[in-house]
């Protein structure tokens, strides 16, 4: 049934059944201490309603520190909608969705995730104000890529910074696993800044774009994490470390945008037993949500973004420092100034009131 495991300090789970449109949808709100849940849609066809809820939960969870972590006043949220993306869109379910967003009365907003599109996110704005990765409007933040990207940039200056004691990036050798809107837009920053990229991907415009943008050699799929490189960043698919891949690394440093890069939390010990330092995903990849949130304020400010994402720099470096001291892995760390976090700002609520 409900794995307990996921079940941990949700303040909310709702189920929505819209018989005319087909809709089944789990809304998870994890925590709003921080503020507002916020968190994207998934559509995915899970095999049963129970895995859906499962993964809602977990994907909630995963929202409160990834904002958190981020020093956004959101708390952490997700919806899944169960359907095929490729085969169960229609306008009625998606305003049925926006419906059910309007009926939390504001405690969750939602944003694209897995399976959506702006188009699809247009529609159920049309149902409720509580949606934000809107690409028209006076405050739509729009694709959130390049900001994401800046971020793992920033992520990778920090981990070079601290695994390798260099200030700049020149000449270094970046392994990048997925050029799609994040990993492209990242090989832009890391050429602009001197480093040899190497590059897969499983589209071949993709790679050709890699290739005549900035020279990148190109591996398989298959030899792409186990390439010898200063770097190597994961920005396709998640679970990508694990006992097999972990084994045959050849670097010291793993920082990309892919989300749920660790297979299980387990990995991120091999990691730091193999001396490999791991940049906590939901860290590294958060600027394309702190991008979203200037949205979700209602005063989209480019510069409030970009002095957020710049930010991940330092975020990083505190949890490398903490890590090391405490001779733990840089993902548990992570988890537990997070909770830190929502904990602290939980006393001073409790204080005041
Ligand atoms: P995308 O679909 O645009 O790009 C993913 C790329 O990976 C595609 O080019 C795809 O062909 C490639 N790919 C798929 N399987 C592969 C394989 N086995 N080997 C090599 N390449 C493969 O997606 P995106 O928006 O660039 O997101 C990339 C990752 O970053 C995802 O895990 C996503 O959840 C995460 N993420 C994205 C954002 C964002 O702002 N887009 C924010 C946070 C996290």
């Amino acid at each position: 049934m409900i794995d307990k495991n996921q079940f941990r300090g949700h303040e909310q789970l709702a189920y929505f059944h819209d018989k005319e449109s087909g809709l089944k949808a789990f809304i998870a709100v994890h925590d709003t201490t921080l503020g507002p849940a916020a968190g994207g849609c998934r559509m995915w066809p899970y095999a049963s309603e129970m895995d859906a809820l499962n993964d809602a939960l977990r994907l909630a969870r995963g929202m409160s520190y990834k904002n958190a972590m981020a020093g956004l006043p959101l708390g952490g949220g997700k919806a899944v909608i169960i359907a095929n993306s490729k085969t169960d869109k229609s306008e009625a379910l998606f305003k049925a969705f926006g419906r059910c967003v309007e009926s939390l009365d504001g405690k969750y907003i939602t944003a694209e995730d897995v399976g959506m599109t702006t188009d699809d996110i247009n529609i159920i704005a049309s149902e409720t104000k509580y949606v934000a990765g809107t690409p028209n409007g006076d405050h739509a933040s729009g694709d959130p890529s390049p900001f994401t990207a800046k971020g793992i940039y920033n992520g990778i200056r920090a981990a070079v910074k601290h695994k390798l004691g260099k200030d700049d990036l020149a000449g270094l050798t970046v392994a990048v696993q997925g050029v799609g809107n994040v990993g492209i837009n990242l090989c832009q920053f890391l050429h602009d800044d001197g480093v040899k990229l190497i590059v897969s991907d499983i589209i071949q415009d993709h790679l050709d774009a890699a290739v005549e943008r900035f020279g990148a050699t190109v591996v398989d799929p298959d030899e792409i994490l186990t390439v010898k490189a200063d770097v190597v960043s994961p920005c396709a698919l998640g679970a990508v470390l694990n006992d097999e891949t972990i084994t045959h690394l050849n670097t010291s440093i793993i920082a990309g945008g892919a989300n749920n890069q660790l297979a299980n939390d387990s990995h991120g010990v091999r990691l730091m037993d193999k001396g490999i330092l791991y940049a906590p995903d939901y860290v590294i990849n958060s600027g394309g949500i702190i991008n979203v949130s200037g949205e979700a304020a209602g005063n989209y400010d480019l510069g409030w973004v970009n002095r957020k994402i710049d930010n991940i720099y330092h975020t990083l470096l505190h949890i490398f420092e903490r890590a090391d001291a405490e001779e733990r892995p840089t993902n548990v760390v992570a988890d537990e100034m997070a909770e830190e976090i929502i904990e602290k700002a939980k006393e001073k609520k409790r204080t005041a009131a």
